[in-house]
């Protein structure tokens, strides 16, 4: 956590004072709550629909509030990136998965683990480097970490965004494209930035089978993915029959409730362990 609060003097300076005061504009409350580590990464796996085994994870944060106990991420993520504390909140995100990599490699972890990108980070000029610097002191291989991004990161500031991402994908960093099609992408997106993998919304999943326009969009996602190149994943799979459906259109992977929803970081190892044993 020190690294990820000395990273802030490198911020458009608030207080020249001692370096752990709180930066003006941010919720003291939550300020706290990083200083504390009362931050927690919950994990929800990835499923190979070929080899039907996990292929890496989803890192979804939650705050452990010592009163109000376990905090769901829609009730303080706005606030962190209104206020623009998501930036070292997200800095302590990719050293906590750092952290946690070798005991999941350990138990077995092959594939990538997500993690989500705001519009807000990028708005830090020293994104890359600062994330090519955790990854170095902790021995983090390239191939073990995925950047979620949705539409929205991707419409402000163009040139840089796409500066950013090209240079972290030149370390073997890669890139998805979360909650696709419910934003305002347009497909010159998808051919001017290196994503890798498209992410469908789990408001389409949740129509199949049974309703015909979210039927076609779930394969139109799915074809479309694969004549890019590109790997395909749905989100929200609650059912069998929705499984049913993604496996008979091609889809590569699954992320839903029907397999598990995000676990604690001791869970997700031990159904790692279990899953690598069969
Ligand atoms: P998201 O990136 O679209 O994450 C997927 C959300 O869907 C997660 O909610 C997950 O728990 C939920 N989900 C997974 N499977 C199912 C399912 O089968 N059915 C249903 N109904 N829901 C399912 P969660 O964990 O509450 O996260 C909500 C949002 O908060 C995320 O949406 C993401 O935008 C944001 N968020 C979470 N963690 C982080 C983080 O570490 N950094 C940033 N910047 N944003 C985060
Ligand atoms: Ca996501
Ligand atoms: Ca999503
Ligand atoms: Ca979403």
């Amino acid at each position: 956590l020190r690294y990820c609060c000395r990273l802030l003097d490198t911020a458009p300076a608030p207080a020249p004072a001692a370096p752990v005061t709180q930066p003006q504009g941010y919720d003291p409350e939550l300020w706290a709550a990083l200083q504390r580590e009362e931050f927690e990464l919950f994990y929800q796996p990835r499923i190979d629909l070929r080899l039907g085994a996990i292929c890496g994870a989803e890192a979804l944060i939650r705050w452990r509030h010592p009163e109000r106990g376990l905090q769901q991420p829609d009730s303080f993520i706005p606030a962190c990136e209104a206020s623009g504390l998501i930036v070292p909140l997200g800095y302590w995100i990719i050293q906590e998965v750092g952290r946690t990599l070798p005991a999941m490699q350990a138990a077995g972890l092959d594939g990538r683990i997500g993690v989500n990108l705001s519009f807000r980070q990028f708005q830090d000029r020293q994104l890359a480097p600062t994330i090519e610097r955790l990854m170095q002191s902790h021995r983090m291989a390239s191939h073990a970490l995925e950047f979620e991004l949705t539409e929205t990161a991707l419409c402000s500031d163009e040139e840089h965004v796409r500066a950013t991402i090209d240079q972290l994908s030149r370390q073997g960093v890669e890139f998805s494209l979360d909650d696709f099609g419910t934003g305002y992408s347009s497909f010159s997106l998808l051919q001017k930035l290196p994503i890798t993998t498209l992410k469908i919304d789990k408001s389409f999943v949740a129509g199949i089978p049974g309703n015909a326009d979210d039927e076609e969009i779930v394969r139109a996602i799915i074809n479309l993915a694969h004549n890019l190149n590109k790997q395909v994943i749905a989100e929200g799979v609650e059912t069998r029959a929705q499984l049913e459906f993604l496996i008979r259109h091609d889809c590569d992977q699954v992320q839903g409730y029907f397999f598990s929803r995000p676990v604690c970081r001791e869970q997700f190892l031990t159904l790692l362990s279990h899953d690598h044993r069969q």
